[in-house]
């Protein structure tokens, strides 16, 4: 494996967002192996902001970004940097690579430029663009009087190649005949991406980069710039793009494909992150629940694969659902009632929803694999008695039976002292063999009977919840509602 950076330097890694949306899972996925990274080494995590498109970038999306990194559990050492603000290290940059002539002004119209792609074309060559190097001083002595005001581009050495040793994809090579001499800093003196990065990558003492694959034709232009600059480059390791299970790109299609979306969902952080650090990177071909300290401990940007990632929100639901399962139950019901609290699914139902949601936690932890089903298993319970129409259509079809087990039920509740769960249990159990009922034909209507719904929280759970005095009214209602269609 070659290093281009010497081992005895300590790490120094970057995230660096476009802040021009929210956090997609890709670009989650590069936050997380870069702070993996650091955190394994000891080393440190530099939060950059790429807002050269001034157009694009908005503050809003810089503090969506902060936030979606925070609620992942990962923190920064240094920044965040905005690039919008250091505009006099760039023009800097741009002087020291024009005193080294490195690159060049350059005056070609858009025209001239399309010609010169299409001539390449022509010619089966790269359709790649060169400027002029060779004006004279009296011709930009001419241009500079007219007013024209060029673009500076780089002069990309030729003929030469530019190799990346990558630390994931092994040793890449540019033909510098492919490369064109691109632009610098445009003709209003604004840097471009390229620079801005290769500039800051330099400045900012960057070790490794570690980035998304589809950066990789950037990579020779930014070497060209440290090196003109004096500088060696970090090491690069790309890592592969993130498709969904159908092998195309992910996009919202596929279920989810931002951290907001993912969040909005109901899964936790650490699920996520958890499937987000598997997202081209594993430690054996076995292990698929990590820790965060395991993550940091076994996180090696060496084991990343060169082959696209697949992103599988099934595969995200079992983790999620396995780790709710297993978490600590009141940390659970902690995550339950922010989740519900911040998608505002309180608000509007009762000054007892927080405590009802409360309580209902154990009775929803073993069945939800994403908290946006809390709605369907455990809604029933901040609302009056209703009836889903397939669940009344359940007690509907057999009115006579359904009198029989649910009269049957009430009976029963209604004697017991202290309604818990275990206590219902029993009686219930017991009045199903005494009316000679299978479970399934006796217990379901038992559960229509109280939660309107034919999926819910489990049946006893849920009688305990409602207690005795609102179960018993619960029944009643069903009964008189089973009555009424009885008589008709
Ligand atoms: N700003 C770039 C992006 O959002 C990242 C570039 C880099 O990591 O070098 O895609």
């Amino acid at each position: 494996m070659t290093e281009a950076t010497p081992d005895h330097r300590p790490l120094r890694v970057r995230f660096a967002p476009s802040p021009t949306g929210t956090l997609h899972v890709g670009g989650a996925r590069t936050a997380l192996f870069n702070w993996l990274a650091a955190r394994h080494a000891g080393g440190t995590f530099v939060l950059r902001m790429e807002d050269t498109d001034r157009e694009r970038s908005t503050p809003e999306s810089e503090a969506e970004i902060l936030r979606v990194l925070t609620w992942m559990g990962l923190d920064w050492d240094e920044g965040p940097f905005r690039q919008s603000e250091r505009d006099h290290v760039y023009a800097g940059a741009v002087e020291r690579l024009k005193a080294a002539g490195a690159v060049y002004p350059a005056y070609e119209t858009p025209e001239e430029l399309d010609a010169m792609r299409a001539a390449a074309r022509a010619d089966r060559r790269a359709p790649v663009v060169r400027g002029r190097r060779d004006h004279t001083p009296e011709e930009l002595a001419a241009f500079a009087a007219e007013g024209r005001r060029p673009v500076w581009r780089f002069a990309v050495p030729l003929p030469g190649q530019t190799l990346i040793e990558d630390r994931v994809r092994g040793t890449v090579t540019f033909d510098h005949a492919q490369i064109e001499d691109f632009v610098v800093a445009r003709s209003d003196g604004t840097p471009t991406y390229n620079l801005a990065a290769a500039v800051d990558d330099l400045e900012m003492g960057i070790t490794q980069v570690i980035r998304g694959e589809d950066h990789i034709s950037n990579t020779p232009k930014q070497m060209l710039v440290i090196r003109a600059l004096g500088g060696e480059p970090p090491a690069y390791a790309h890592i592969p793009l993130i498709l969904g299970p159908d092998k195309k790109k992910l996009s919202k299609r596929h279920g989810a494909a931002s951290v907001e979306e993912l969040e909005a969902a109901g899964f936790l952080p650490q699920p996520t992150r958890n499937a987000l650090a598997l997202l081209g990177w594993s430690y054996d071909d076995k292990t698929t629940t990590f820790t965060l300290a395991e993550l940091v401990e076994r996180f090696s940007v060496d084991r990343v694969s060169k082959s696209p990632a697949v992103f599988d929100l099934k595969k995200l639901e079992v983790m999620n659902g396995r780790y709710m399962r297993t978490m600590d139950p009141e940390e659970f019901e902690e995550a339950l009632v922010a989740y519900l609290a911040k998608t505002g699914y309180l608000a509007g139902r009762g000054p007892d929803a927080e405590a009802l949601a409360r309580r209902s936690a154990p009775l929803v932890r073993r069945k939800l694999s994403r908290l946006d089903e809390y709605d369907r298993l455990a809604g029933w319970i901040f609302r009056p008695l209703e009836f889903e129409p397939e669940a009344w259509e359940v007690l509907a079809g057999d009115v006579k039976h359904s009198i029989q087990v649910i009269g049957g039920g009430l009976g029963r509740i209604e004697r017991l002292p202290e309604l818990t769960a275990d206590a219902a249990k029993d009686a219930l159990q017991d009045q199903l063999h005494v009316q000679g009922e299978s479970a399934r034909a006796f217990l379901e209507p038992q559960r229509i009977a109280i939660t309107g719904q034919t999926i819910s929280t489990g049946l006893y759970e849920s009688l305990e919840l409602l207690g005795h005095d609102e179960a018993v009214a619960r029944y009643r209602a069903t009964m008189g509602r089973l009555a009424e269609l009885w008589g008709a």
